[in-house]
């Protein structure tokens, strides 16, 4: 038996669902599709189980694409206050953690039952553990292939199978393929928002964390600096890693907020039979501290040192200059960057230019947010960008 639907839509994650509770906006019948167990896995896992859902200062410039007017219409067209009203609505209760990012007070699980709520209200469909094998233009709209060996019609289809990051979870490069065999361009893709590696250099430093301001390319994040067993984490190094190229140095700064030459001229004036190294160790983490004085070689007091070569330490402190070895790859990456080449999409509707009725939307476009829930707010951004073309065409 052969099913036919106005929309068929592969994904079930945040774009999709989305997409899906505004395709069926007419009463056209709409059927999403995933392969997984249930939808919204990373929704699910997303902001350590509370979902950061969007950003309350997002804005185009918070996003990376080799056309950055691209997400402009869709962003404003579907704003961050709309999907916090959406929330409202539902009775989640949420608050901002930091820098304008909304969180859920409870769970994420929140954001995906209203997600399927909507979608519910439409009546739209969802059918999991189904993979699609193949998508095929047929003479009016596309004819899908399923796993089961089944075949469904729709007049339009939506590729909304995000990006490559975390394989375990389900993520496919299915959505890449599709595009290409649309004869779509796909900008270079690369894991991004990903723990950058250095060997085991700062294994002894594992666990300490650290305002830091890191920058990277002409681009700087005033965030949390982590150092970790394999390397740099935390916010300022998930940021940079989308501006860092395989041979780039990065730049820490550790005091963003002082200046650590004025702080080491006071204590010398104070304190200057203090060893520089305890001195050291009132300005940052312990452990950072050892590993700096060991870095810089710093023994004796601070009376030894001239202002010079307080200055020396001081531009080591706020421009330490550091090569990565790598990133930790999509295994832990939150986002992929770069995808389907936005040349070839409509930036109201995300339809493609070039063949009628197929779209893509979220993370497998090369659209990809900052850290902070920039990345879900495209995701809704371009879903329901999507899904009003649908419902009124
Ligand atoms: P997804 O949500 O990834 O959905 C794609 C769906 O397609 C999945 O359900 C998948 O199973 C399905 N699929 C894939 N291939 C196939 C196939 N061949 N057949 C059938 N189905 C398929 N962003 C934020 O803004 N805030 C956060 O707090 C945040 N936290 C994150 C935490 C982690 C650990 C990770 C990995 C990401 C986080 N992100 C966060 C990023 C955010 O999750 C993604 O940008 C967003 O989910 C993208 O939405 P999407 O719908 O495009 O793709």
């Amino acid at each position: 038996a052969q099913d036919r639907f106005e929309t068929v839509i592969l994904g079930a994650g945040a774009a999709g669902l989305m997409c899906a509770a505004y395709a069926g906006a007419n009463g056209g019948r709409v059927l999403v599709i995933d392969h997984a167990k249930a939808a919204g896995e990373k929704i699910r896992i997303s902001g350590g189980g509370r979902c950061n859902f969007t950003n309350m200062y997002a804005a185009p410039a918070n996003f990376l694409s080799a056309n950055p007017h691209f997400a402009k219409s869709a962003l404003a067209r579907y704003t961050q206050w709309d999907f916090v009203d959406l929330v409202a609505r539902h009775g989640i209760a949420y608050h901002e953690k930091t820098l304008g990012q909304l969180f859920c007070d409870d769970t994420a699980k929140d954001i995906i039952r209203m997600l399927l709520d909507e979608m519910a209200k439409v009546g739209a469909e969802l059918r999991l553990h189904t993979s699609v094998t193949e998508v095929a233009k047929a003479d009016t709209g596309f004819t899908l292939t399923l796993s089961n060996g089944q075949t469904v019609k729709a007049q339009n289809v939506v590729v909304a199978t995000g990006g490559k990051s975390i394989p375990k979870m389900g993520a496919t490069g299915f959505g890449y393929q599709i595009a290409e065999q649309f004869d779509h361009a796909i900008t270079e893709t690369r894991p991004a928002l990903v723990p950058l590696t250095f060997g085991d250099t700062f294994k002894p430093l594992a666990g300490v964390a650290t305002p830091t301001r890191a920058s990277c390319n002409g681009t700087a994040f005033d965030e949390a600096l982590l150092f970790t067993h394999r390397g740099l984490s935390g916010p300022a190094i998930l940021q940079i890693s989308s501006f860092w190229r395989e041979g780039d140095a990065i730049l820490l700064n550790l005091f963003p907020d002082s200046d650590p030459y004025e702080t080491l001229r006071q204590r010398r004036a104070e304190a200057g039979r203090k060893s520089i190294a305890t001195v050291l160790a009132e300005m940052l983490p312990n452990r950072l501290a050892s590993f700096t004085s060991d870095r810089l070689a710093l023994t004796g007091n601070l009376a030894d040192y001239s202002d010079a070569k307080l200055q020396d330490i001081a531009r080591e402190l706020t421009a330490w200059q550091l090569t990565p070895a790598g990133s930790e790859g999509y295994r832990t990456a939150e986002v992929t960057l770069g995808g389907v080449d936005t040349a070839g999409l409509n930036s109201k509707t995300m339809e493609s230019k070039s063949v009628p009725g197929l779209y893509f939307i979220g993370e497998v476009v090369d659209v990809t947010g900052w850290l902070g829930g920039y990345n879900f707010q495209w995701a809704w951004s371009s879903g329901v960008a999507a899904g009003t073309a649908i419902a009124s065409a």
